[in-house]
């Protein structure tokens, strides 16, 4: 797989563990990339997919740059790693970005095991999700937790009824074959939302995101305090 482009080209056939990594991005930081390494290397998958979100559902748009800028920094931010890669699948699809629609876009195009990767708070609003009881029928998903947390049953209560919990995997496995995980990382305590504060009062954004990133933002005066923050479809 080509790195740092996109996927649309590429008609791949095998039994390879592709993880697909779904946000907003804004910007993309060493939590996103941190998290993203340490699941690939524990559940042995060959490649990360960053899909940078259109028009994510749940978050407030005007807070979110052009998705040129979004796709451009998290490009960079992945190019070193030979396991990592950047889709625009969401970016070239109309309206709001709903994961259903890309994790079956993936399912058509990869006959491969696909793991979705999302962090604990973006999984405890799963039942708001569109078309969120077929999620997992699709794929497999891996949930990024903070140590300690995990307690006890973490599914929420509507989708419990369809999973089991397998000692062997530690998964909780759905009817369809497919499984959650729950992992522990090192989840480095750094937000977007941290970074665009720092950034608007003129503070250091270095050792938050990559130099790439840093640069990246600098030189586009992106998140600078009275910029227009506006959102144009396809960037
Ligand atoms: P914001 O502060 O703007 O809400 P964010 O930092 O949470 O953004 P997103 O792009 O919304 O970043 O997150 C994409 C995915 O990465 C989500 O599944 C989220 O749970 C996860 N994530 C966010 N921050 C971290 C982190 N520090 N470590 C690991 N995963 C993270």
């Amino acid at each position: 797989m080509t790195k740092g482009s996109d996927l649309e080209e590429k008609k791949e056939v095998g039994q390879k563990k592709i993880g697909l990594f779904g946000g907003t991005f804004n910007p993309v930081h060493l939590g996103h990339l941190r998290g993203a390494e340490e699941i690939r290397e524990a559940f042995g998958l060959q490649e990360v997919i960053f899909i940078p979100a259109a028009l994510p559902p749940h978050k407030m748009t005007e807070e979110i740059i052009q998705s040129h800028h979004r796709l451009e920094m998290v490009k960079r931010a992945t190019r070193k790693n030979s396991q990592f890669s950047t889709s625009d699948v969401e970016l070239k699809r109309p309206g709001k970005s709903y994961s259903i629609d890309t994790i079956r876009y993936f399912r058509e195009k990869f006959k491969d095991s696909l793991y979705f990767i999302l962090g604990r708070d973006a999984f405890v609003e799963i039942e708001t999700w569109k078309d969120f009881q077929n999620l997992f029928s699709l794929c497999n998903f891996i949930i990024m937790a903070r140590p300690g947390l995990i307690q006890g049953s973490p599914l929420p209560g509507a989708l419990a009824p369809a999973f089991r919990y397998d000692q062997g995997s530690s998964g909780w496995v759905h009817g369809s074959g497919n499984t959650i995980f729950y992992k522990e990382i090192n989840f480095l305590d750094i937000s977007s939302t941290k970074v665009r504060e720092l950034v608007e009062k003129g503070g250091s954004i270095k050792y938050l995101v990559p130099p790439e990133v840093e640069a990246y933002i600098e030189k586009h005066g992106l998140y600078q305090r009275g910029q227009v923050k506006s959102y144009e479809l396809g960037g």
